[in-house]
């Protein structure tokens, strides 16, 4: 562990869901914002290895880092508030730590003991706390542990926490509790008592929690945060009220009002600049809340009961859509329920349409459709991963004649697999952490929308995924106008393509999503907004 990294734990109490990876996120942009060096990590209590194997309806979208982890959509907030990257060593499962201690028993290197949660799986959980801090690079090292104190799976990582009080020195150690006011309207009260049972719980675990952050819908009076500290053993500007607000990006800037970054320096006598500067952020809400024109774009997925399972496409648009100071109006539209009948009426009014992501057979008809509509009408189309081979298998049947044309995750037996499995992921019997995963280099053609978005030749982009187009057939595409205008320049594959003479329409093989931040809007993103606005003044 770094001698001078301080350690801020974030846990969660009463419910699931309130928010801890936006408040880890806001404290860290603050900290940041003063000078310091700051990462966050996210442990949690499920038994997969990792997030790669969840259903997005589980547990929403699979975030991928530049190192090819495969992880949990709190990293993307991470990575889109502080603007540096995140890494497997940010996200660790419960799985991942059994997988390590149980390995190393079978390798023998518990040397006879009896190996048992404390100390092992504990041990190992508290190497991986002080795993990024071990370099140095870090002034602050947040911890976000998943889940609700008193469950029992997450029982191991709130013991490791109060371990590490002794380990490292109470006073480098800080554990803020994120718990909920609920509003009872019968009553017209603000009830306390879940909070305090949930600190009580922490209590029982030998964890005194410093910092309360109780979100509520409701302004907290005093009496109440009086209460809360005397019930909860914090002190009162401790007691740090989270109002739910309009947009995530508020509450760098809520937090700031209610100075819980002043509340953890003094607790960790740290040294920083003050005051935080954030010039940049308040101008980005200013373009996002203040904005000038509109447009409507559909996000055609099958997913899209679950809005989370798109969340770094959602967030992309947020931050495009503020660079143009344009609201976007998203619809998510169901790929099942698009059908070549009803197309036109689904997708009309919308000034460009977003194909997302995604495996298996199920709403690949609709997404056909959604593809076909946008490329023969002239709406800017944007394709991602899946969506991008979509739109190759609907040139290939529509343009090109081969009317069986179709990717072999889809029908092994197609006589035209325009998408096809890669080379390396041919022998594949794992599902789990076998994609292609993580940054990989690609090349652009000059004079491509591509290469006009990014102003470069030469870019990195992450991917997740094990099909490909198949460069068998890229001159017949080249020659009927669908080119490939990014090129993995080491092996050869597709990354981005294009049909020439349309106003906007692109397909990325990788996904450019996991790479904007607000700080760093998504080139792509941000000419397929552009290309919307110019299609509704057109229209
Ligand atoms: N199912 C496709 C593949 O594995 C696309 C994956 C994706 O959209 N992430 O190649």
């Amino acid at each position: 562990m770094g001698s001078t990294t301080k350690y801020i734990f974030i846990t969660g109490g009463v419910t699931s869901s309130l928010g801890k990876g936006i408040i880890a996120a806001s404290l860290a942009k603050l900290l940041q914002s003063r000078g310091l060096s700051v990462t966050i990590q996210k442990f949690d209590p499920y038994l997969n290895i990792d997030p790669g194997t969840l259903n997005p309806y589980e547990h929403g979208e699979c975030y991928v880092t530049e190192d090819g982890a495969e992880t949990d959509l709190d990293l993307g907030h991470y990575e889109r508030f502080l603007n540096t990257p995140t890494s497997q060593s940010n996200n660790i499962t419960t799985g991942r730590i059994y997988n390590n201690v149980i390995t190393k028993e079978r390798r023998g290197e518990y040397l006879g003991k009896t190996v048992q949660v404390i100390p092992h799986i504990t041990d190992e959980i508290k190497n991986n706390f002080y795993k990024l801090g071990e370099g140095g690079k870090y002034d602050v090292i947040i911890t976000e542990i998943g889940g609700c104190v008193g469950d029992i799976e997450s029982l191991p990582f709130i013991e490791a926490v109060r371990q590490t009080r002794w380990d490292i020195g109470a006073g480098n150690v800080l554990v803020v509790h994120l718990t909920l006011i609920p509003y009872l309207s019968a009553a017209k009260e603000l009830k306390t008592k879940p909070t305090q049972h949930s600190v009580k719980q922490l209590l029982e675990a030998g964890i005194q929690p410093d910092i309360l952050v109780c979100r509520t819908e409701h302004h907290l009076p005093l009496e109440v945060k009086k209460k809360l500290a005397l019930f909860c053993n914090v002190h009162l500007n401790c007691v740090i009220e989270a109002m739910d607000a309009k947009t995530i990006y508020d509450i760098p800037l809520l937090m700031k009002k209610e100075k819980l970054d002043e509340r953890v320096i003094s607790k960790l006598k740290l040294t920083t600049k003050a005051p935080a500067e954030l010039d940049h952020w308040k101008e980005f809400l200013g373009r996002l809340k203040n904005p000038t024109q509109e447009v409507n774009i559909g996000l055609i997925g099958k997913y899209v009961s679950l809005p989370d399972a798109y969340k770094s496409i959602i967030e992309s648009f947020t931050h495009a859509g503020a660079v143009l100071e344009c609201k976007i109006n998203l619809s998510l539209i169901p790929s099942e329920e698009i059908t070549p009948e009803n197309a036109k009426s689904k997708l009309e009014e919308l000034q460009g349409i977003l194909v997302a992501p995604g495996f298996g057979e199920r709403g690949l008809d609709g997404k056909m459709e959604a593809v076909k509509y946008a490329r023969t009408h002239n709406v800017p189309f944007f394709g991602v991963c899946l969506g991008m081979q979509i739109a190759v298998i609907e040139f290939a049947r529509n343009v090109l004649g081969l009317e069986d044309a179709n990717s072999t995750e889809m029908d092994q037996d197609t006589a035209n697999p325009v998408i096809a499995l890669m080379e390396e992921q041919k022998n594949v019997k794992q599902l789990g952490g076998t994609m292609r995963l993580g940054a990989y280099p690609c090349e652009l053609t000059r004079g491509t929308k591509a290469s006009a978005a990014y102003s470069r030749s030469k870019i990195f982009e992450r991917h997740r995924h094990r099909y490909e187009f198949n460069n068998k057939y890229q001159k017949q595409f080249e020659q009927n106008g669908m080119v490939a205008s990014g090129i993995n320049p080491d092996t050869g594959l597709v990354e981005i393509i294009e049909v020439a003479g349309h106003p906007w329409f692109v397909g990325t093989q990788f996904h450019p999503e996991y790479k904007s931040t607000v700080l760093n809007p998504h080139p792509l993103f941000v000419r397929f907004i552009r290309a919307t606005i110019e299609n509704k003044k057109n229209r």
